[in-house]
C-alpha cells in the first residue's frame, strides 16, 4: 500500500510556479515516477494542456496520458499520478474530483495557491477512496 510520496525540492517548485501561471485556472499534469514498495517517487512532472471548460475542474488530454505512459515504460519508469492545482482553495479533493474513478496504486498530488504571495500548499491521496498520503522531500 503507498503510504509516501517522495517529491524532492525541484518539482515542488515546478509545481507552484505552473499552478501561478495557470491562475485562476487549473494546472494539470502527470507524475512519471518509480514505486518502491509503499513510497512513490516522482521523478518528472509532465504539465499536459487541461482539456477541461470549466474553470474549477481539470481533464487531462488522454492523448497525451497514452504518450506518456509509452515513454515512461521506455524508460524504466511508469506514470504514478496526476497532479492539478486548486486556484484559491485547499489541497483536498474537490466533490468534482472525487468524481474520477480513483485507481488503487495512483497518487493524485494536490497544490492549492492563493492570489497573494503564501507559500503553495501540498498534499497527496492515493487510491479509489482518496486515501490522503504523506509527501517528504
Ligand atoms: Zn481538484
Amino acid at each position: 500500500m503507498i503510504t509516501i510520496l517522495v517529491l524532492p525540492q525541484p518539482l515542488r517548485a515546478q509545481l507552484a510556479a505552473e499552478a501561478r501561471a495557470a491562475f485562476p485556472r487549473e494546472c494539470c499534469g502527470l507524475i512519471e515516477g518509480e514505486r518502491d514498495f509503499e513510497r512513490m517517487h516522482a521523478v518528472i512532472l509532465h504539465p499536459t494542456a487541461n482539456f477541461s471548460a470549466d474553470a474549477a475542474s481539470f481533464e487531462i488530454d488522454p492523448a497525451a496520458h497514452l504518450r506518456l505512459k509509452r515513454t515512461a515504460r521506455a524508460a524504466g519508469r511508469e506514470i504514478v499520478g496526476c497532479y492539478h492545482s486548486h486556484p484559491n482553495g485547499r489541497p483536498v479533493p474537490s466533490d468534482h474530483d472525487r468524481a474520477f474513478d480513483g485507481q488503487d496504486g495512483f497518487v493524485w498530488l494536490i497544490v492549492a495557491i492563493g492570489e497573494d504571495a503564501a507559500p503553495a500548499e501540498l498534499s497527496a491521496f492515493e487510491g479509489a477512496n482518496f486515501r490522503q498520503i504523506s509527501v517528504v522531500e
